[in-house]
């Protein structure tokens, strides 16, 4: 950190620039650093596809930036990666989960957690289960409570040391879930030895539902496949009473997007929650 940047700084093109200096602030903002904004997470539920009860939520990361306004994960997480703040963010981000697991607990909501994990992440397996342990453990959370999610390109970049880490995550007894599915290209034998319980597809094809006759094949393959390997499926971004109606109709387990509700703060997600009704 600090001044051993200041040389390489000058000759920087100006986005790195920037970005070194977004680096910086969640450095500082992971410090808890005064006026370095705050992070959170928010929480989006995933409902049942027949009940329609809510069946867990997705954490998703937040940063209220004192000078820049919001900043959204899709800024935050290549940056974080860039420059080697993955592992401590990641960090925050589990036992902020189990945190919160605990404080809805104790307002006498049981709750399932999702959480997003990046490749980084995966290559120091030893740190990723010591971490997951510690939080289990402090917050006194069941790690069935918690569901792990790899996007299907970081599942399948390094397949034998990806398999290796899921094996430890659910020899811990954390869910594993396939997330952005149908966007790469796996093996499906390579899938069926992975530990996982669920397969997320992927907003692109749940978008194009009601439009494309491809786009409602893709989705319904992989809906019998994933039932095939006795697997749950969830389809994400869900807009359209249309595109729910469809995926009802295609048996898919669960469902994930803004036509159910948001990503939201933690407090707000409890209140949803008990107004749903079962
Ligand atoms: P993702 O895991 O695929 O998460 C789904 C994204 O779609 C979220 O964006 C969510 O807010 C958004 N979304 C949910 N429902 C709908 C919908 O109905 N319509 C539309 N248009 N969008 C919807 P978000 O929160 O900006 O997160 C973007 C990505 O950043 C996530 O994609 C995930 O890959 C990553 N991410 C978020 N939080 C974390 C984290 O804590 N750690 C890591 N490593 N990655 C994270
Ligand atoms: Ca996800
Ligand atoms: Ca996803
Ligand atoms: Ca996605």
């Amino acid at each position: 950190g600090g001044n051993g940047f200041a040389f390489f700084e000058a000759h920087m093109q100006a986005d790195v620039r920037d970005q070194l200096d977004l680096a910086r602030e969640l450095r500082a903002a992971l410090d808890g650093e005064a006026g370095a904004g705050r992070l959170q997470l928010h929480y989006q539920p995933k409902v049942d596809g027949s009940s329609n009860e809510i069946a867990g939520v997705e954490a998703l990361l937040r940063w209220q930036h004192p000078l820049r306004g919001p900043v959204g994960p899709a800024a935050v997480i290549p940056v974080a990666e860039r420059f080697g703040l993955i592992v401590a963010l990641g960090e925050w981000v589990i036992a902020e989960a189990c945190r919160q697991l605990a404080a809805w607990r104790s307002d006498g909501l049981t709750m399932r957690v999702a959480i997003n994990l990046s490749v980084q992440q995966l290559r120091q397996p030893e740190a990723l289960l010591q971490r997951f342990e510690e939080a289990l453990a402090r917050y006194r959370i069941d790690a069935r409570q918690l569901t792990c999610e790899i996007t299907e390109s970081v599942a399948m970049a390094d397949a034998a040391a990806t398999e290796a880490v899921l094996q430890h995550l659910g020899a811990l007894g954390l869910a594993l879930s396939i997330d952005d599915f149908g966007t790469g290209y796996s093996s499906l034998a390579y899938l069926r030895r992975l530990p996982v319980s669920q397969l997320k597809i992927d907003r692109s094809f749940v978008q194009d539902l009601e439009t494309s006759a491809d786009a409602r094949a893709i989705v319904k393959a992989v809906v019998e496949l994933a039932h095939a390997l006795s697997l749950e499926v969830v389809a994400e971004g869900v807009e359209t009473t249309g595109q729910a109606a469809v995926l009802r109709g295609m048996r898919c387990d669960k469902l994930q997007g803004y036509l159910f509700g948001r990503p939201m703060p933690a407090e707000e997600l409890a209140r949803w929650a008990k107004d749903t009704p079962a």
